[in-house]
């Protein structure tokens, strides 16, 4: 038995040390056979439209002017560094016109320089991520170019100006849009099959910036189809538009907590000060809730840190939905929470809280192989009723909490208020 148990130990301990070398075979299987899938057939397209394509001159001058700025513009926001996890840049506005001016083979090789760069210079994240991350641009970059030579022969009907060309040119910077949000969100969805589809898809940011992607897209192919020169004219506003798209990241991330998407601690701060400061102002009511999982220790020590881990990104998640969007909802540290409800009483709150409680103790959290259910504790203060700025309600909601776990866990605190003192006996002389 000792052998048995010795070979397992040796044997996950390979299988480990495998994983940390190859952070793809730790993925999901599903996850594993899409993310090669894909990449397999980028390097399909690659070979086969390499066999079909006459390499010109002018072609390979434009795509190496292409690329060049797209390299300035990763230089010029090197410095400012890059958020972690997704991060978007403006850098369609490079592979774009690759699309539209160049055969479609060229589309395959664009992400492949770029993304190259950006892991040998702004930042060396996992390889694999990087490789499909190119494969999945390059294959929406290719669909778009076929689609739009096949309707729009000759590409330097873009400089004409002609109304057509310029629309088709645009359709195809939709289709490269589409493509790309699919692939990507496909991949998203099957590392995290319960969260929800339009979490991945359909975000008003990231449609933005997809309108500005395209815009500038057409631009600089237009720019670039005229005169290869002016593309030193199109590379300053770009890289002032990346520039400042890549501080309002870093802004954003510096307010979450990574791990969970909510505000972190110093972040829900600052905006439950400011809403206790409008509330005092206007006369409202405002509630605070701390929210605690009960025994989330064993979690861990069960199933280990990285299930502890899901299970702190399903509640957030519960959370967030469960709440109206303008309640403030932020990681207090650990396995802690904070809500800030403003226009809440006591009652409202307590029915919130009461909301929350059950819908987590209800949920079972599919974390590797096994369910895991947990319940919260929750400690719940009131402006006015028990205190009147952020430390005494934190405070007040804290000690509710404790009242709460030493009668059992699993339920809804309040603070008890003390009762006024009964008025003093007027024992002066007559
Ligand atoms: P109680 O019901 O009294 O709150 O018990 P508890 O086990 O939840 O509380 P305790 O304070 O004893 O333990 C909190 C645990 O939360 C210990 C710590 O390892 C774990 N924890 C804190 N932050 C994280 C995190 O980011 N990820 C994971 N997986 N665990 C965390
Ligand atoms: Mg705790
Ligand atoms: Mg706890």
């Amino acid at each position: 038995m000792a052998a048995t148990s010795h070979t397992s130990i040796k044997s996950r301990d390979g299988v480990s040390s495998l994983v940390g070398r190859w952070p793809l075979l730790g993925q999901r299987r599903p996850l594993v056979v899409y993310l090669c899938g894909i990449v397999a057939l980028d390097v399909v397209a690659m070979v086969l439209l390499a066999t079909v394509t006459d390499v010109r001159w002018p072609h390979l001058l434009t795509f190496a002017a292409l690329m060049a700025c797209g390299a300035v513009c990763i230089e010029a926001t090197r410095r400012l560094g890059m958020p972690a996890g997704v991060a978007r840049d403006l850098l369609s506005a490079w592979w774009l016109p690759v699309a539209l001016l160049l055969p479609p083979v060229y589309a395959l090789f664009a992400p492949i320089v770029l993304q190259a760069l950006l892991q040998w210079r702004v930042r060396a994240t996992v390889l694999y991520r990087r490789v499909f991350s190119s494969a999945a641009i390059g294959l929406a970059g290719c669909a778009a170019s076929v689609l739009f030579h096949r309707v729009v022969p000759d590409p330097s009907a873009l400089t004409r100006g002609g109304g057509s060309a310029i629309t088709l040119a645009v359709g195809a910077a939709v289709v490269f849009a589409l493509l790309n949000t699919g692939l990507i969100a496909i991949a998203a969805h099957t590392a995290d099959p319960e969260g929800p589809w339009r979490d991945v898809l359909w975000d008003r940011e990231s449609v933005l910036l997809d309108v500005v992607e395209l815009c500038l897209g057409v631009i600089v192919a237009i720019a670039c189809g005229l005169n290869l020169a002016l593309l030193v004219l199109t590379l300053p506003p770009v890289v002032l538009l990346q520039r400042s798209l890549l501080h309002a990241q870093l802004q954003a991330a510096a307010r979450t907590d990574s791990k969970t998407g909510l505000l972190n601690a110093a972040a829900w701060q600052r905006e439950a000060d400011t809403e206790i400061v409008r509330a005092r102002r206007s006369g409202d009511t405002l509630a605070l809730l701390i929210i605690d999982i009960d025994h989330f220790k064993r979690v861990n020590d069960n199933h280990g840190h990285l299930v502890g881990d899901q299970v702190l990104v399903s509640i957030a998640t519960t959370l967030r939905g469960q709440l109206r969007e303008y309640d403030v909802v932020g990681r207090f540290g650990g396995e802690e929470f904070v809500v800030l409800l403003p226009g809440a009483d006591i009652h409202e709150a307590r029915q919130v809280a009461e909301r929350l409680r059950r819908r987590i103790g209800r949920m079972t959290i599919a974390a590797d192989d096994v369910m895991i259910s947990v319940t919260i504790s929750a400690g719940v203060a009131v402006m006015s009723l028990h205190g009147d700025d952020l430390i005494e309600l934190l405070a007040a909601a804290d000690l509710a909490l404790y009242r709460a776990k030493e009668l059992g866990r699993d339920r809804i605190c309040v603070p008890v208020v003390q009762a006024p003192p009964p008025p003093v006996a007027d024992a002066s002389p007559a």
